[in-house]
């Protein structure tokens, strides 16, 4: 049965928990449907899941096809490809939209293949012109930003990146429907099983879910610079981010990378210390609430994007700032 102007959502979770991408996504694909005078629907794939479809509803989903089974308790490539794709043949939904996640990027392109369909991966933006998706993506490296139109959808397959689209308030009032998905795919079919899944012992907040950002750039100087941004993080309660040019130096691995070719994020206070500003590096971070730049360039770009500028040496302003903070904190 064709789901006619129906924007649906392949919701991520891990371990239960749903990644907050996928919330951004159901705001995303509400507004979409909204214009389109269609549905949001979501899939949650995974094992004593259902409970979570009432987040999907508070976040805009009209319905939630739930499929639960012990073979989708983690994320695996064959299953939760071969549910989906049976979902979307039965239902023809108008727009497709996956996380741009490690499992959301997996998903998507054996599914695209499947479909026989296009797919725009890494989305920043979306929008509707005469009732067609636009996707917006960074392409030739992300020296540019495209924008991509489906002529033939069926669906049109986005993924999106984690926040790149806001996510409204949830709204606990709002109910929908569930429909219950069976699961049929035969153990035989399991290519492979994850057999256990090891958290990273790291204790650090990940960018993704962090308010507060201390980020650090080349302006460091070398990589034990990284030890007063992680001392200025911990003060703060905040995730270390770092900009490509101290990534690429190796003072950090990729995963604290800000920007364009890294992460998209969007605290309430992001803290720039030693980074000039470069486009792609504030493609990553100028959505931030608050932005806080200390630079002893005063002509940096930073400046441009920053709430409040502070012109001088990072290792004498980065160690006041703490102690200030640190007073401000024991006082409370
Ligand atoms: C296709 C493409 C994709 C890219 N993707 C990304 C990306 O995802 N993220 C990203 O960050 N970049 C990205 N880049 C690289 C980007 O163009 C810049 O080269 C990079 O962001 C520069 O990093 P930086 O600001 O740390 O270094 P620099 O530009 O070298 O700036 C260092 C800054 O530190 C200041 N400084 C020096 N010493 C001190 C001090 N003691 N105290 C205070 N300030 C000091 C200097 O005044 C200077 O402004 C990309 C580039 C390309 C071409």
């Amino acid at each position: 049965m064709s789901n006619k102007n129906s924007v649906w959502v392949c919701l991520e979770q891990t371990g239960g928990k749903i990644a907050g991408v996928s919330y951004e996504m159901l705001s995303g694909a509400r507004k979409l449907a909204n214009e389109l005078s269609g549905e949001v629907c979501a899939v949650l794939m995974g094992h004593q899941v259902q409970e979570q479809a009432k987040d999907a509803f508070a976040y805009g989903a009209d319905k939630v096809y739930v499929c639960d089974n012990e073979n989708l308790e983690n994320y695996n490539t064959g299953a939760y490809c071969k549910v989906l794709e049976k979902l979307v043949k039965e239902n023809e939904p108008e727009i497709l939209l996956l996380a741009a996640t490690t499992n959301g990027r997996d998903l998507a392109g054996r599914l695209a293949s499947r479909l026989e369909t296009g797919l725009a991966a890494d989305c920043t933006a979306l929008a509707l012109e005469d009732g067609q998706l636009v996707a917006t993506r960074p392409t030739y490296g992300g020296n540019i930003m495209a924008e991509v139109v489906f002529p033939e959808k069926c669906p049109a397959m986005c993924t999106i990146r984690g926040n790149a689209l806001s996510k409204d308030d949830p709204d606990a009032s709002k109910a929908g429907e569930v429909i219950t998905v069976a699961y049929d795919v035969e153990d035989a079919e399991l290519r492979t099983k994850v057999k256990e899944i090891i958290a990273k012992a790291s204790g650090e907040i990940s960018l993704a879910d962090a308010q507060i950002i201390v980020s650090g750039g080349r302006g460091l100087g070398d990589p034990s610079g990284f030890d007063l941004i992680r001392k200025a993080a911990a003060t703060l309660g905040a995730a270390v981010g770092a900009s490509r040019a101290a990534v690429d130096a190796g003072w950090i691995p990729y995963e604290h990378q800000v920007g364009q070719t890294g992460k998209t994020v969007s605290p309430k206070l992001y803290i720039a210390c030693g980074i000039s500003g470069a486009l792609q590096h504030l493609a990553g971070m100028k959505t931030s609430d608050v932005i806080v730049a200390i630079n002893k360039d005063e002509e940096a770009p930073i400046f441009s994007v920053a709430n409040y500028g502070i012109v001088g040496d990072l290792y004498k302003v980065l160690p006041v700032m703490i102690e200030e903070i640190q007073k401000v904190l024991e006082s409370r």
